[in-house]
């Protein structure tokens, strides 16, 4: 089975594809660029799913079945903020540091810091399968804490507190984070999702 991965990032599609094999034998992952899609995708979706299903339409526009995947944080005392906007909470895309800074001045004197980081993927089939397009949520909860710990990860991960390690997730190593995150999570759903299907080529 041959799946488009609306992305161009290497290590995200190589991580799709380590993970996926586990679980559908012979599935092999391509990239935007292996099937000759190019140009930005706009994501102006005011969902996780809504912008992992704009991705997985353009993807399945080249004929294969197409994946999408939109992931982010939400902190209960901000009304679910920053949301889709994580990557651009502060401002510049991207920028972790100010994303984290800006994050932590919202949050000044608030006792409630509970929030999750979040995963969607969505799945679109061409025309001729007939299968109607999915989604998926994985998720992992914790806690921001006031300053950051740790080196590791990326993104928000020194400031989310995760009680089971009582760590947060920069002070992991990057399989213990896999255990238990969101992206993981997310992943495994997809895959018993596609599975059930069975889907014929
Ligand atoms: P993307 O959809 O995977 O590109 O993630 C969007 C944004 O959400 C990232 O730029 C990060 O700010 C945040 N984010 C997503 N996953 C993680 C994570 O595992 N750790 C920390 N931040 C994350």
């Amino acid at each position: 089975m041959k799946i488009v991965l609306a992305s161009r990032n290497k290590k995200k599609k190589k991580e799709l594809q380590a993970l996926l094999s586990q679980y559908i034998e012979g599935i092999e992952i391509l990239s935007l660029d292996d099937v000759g899609i190019y140009g930005e995708i706009e994501e102006d979706g005011e969902t996780f799913d809504e912008n992992a299903l704009i991705k997985a339409r353009t993807a399945a526009e080249s004929g294969y079945i197409g994946v999408g995947d939109d992931s982010g944080l939400e902190v209960d005392a901000l009304g679910g903020a920053p949301g889709v906007y994580s990557a651009r909470y502060a401002g510049g895309h991207g920028d972790d540091e100010a994303n984290n800074e800006y994050l932590l001045k919202n949050l000044e004197g608030v006792s409630d810091r509970r929030a999750r980081f979040v995963s969607c993927i969505a799945c679109v089939f061409p025309e001729r399968y007939n299968v109607e397009p999915f989604t998926v949520r994985g998720k992992v909860e914790g806690e921001i804490l006031c300053e950051r710990h740790g080196n590791g990860g990326f993104g928000y991960d020194p400031l989310f507190y995760y009680a089971p390690f009582d760590k947060t997730l920069a002070e992991v190593t990057q399989e213990e984070k896999n255990s238990v995150s969101h992206r993981a999570n997310a992943i495994k759903l997809f895959a018993e999702k596609l599975r059930t299907l069975n889907i014929e080529e």
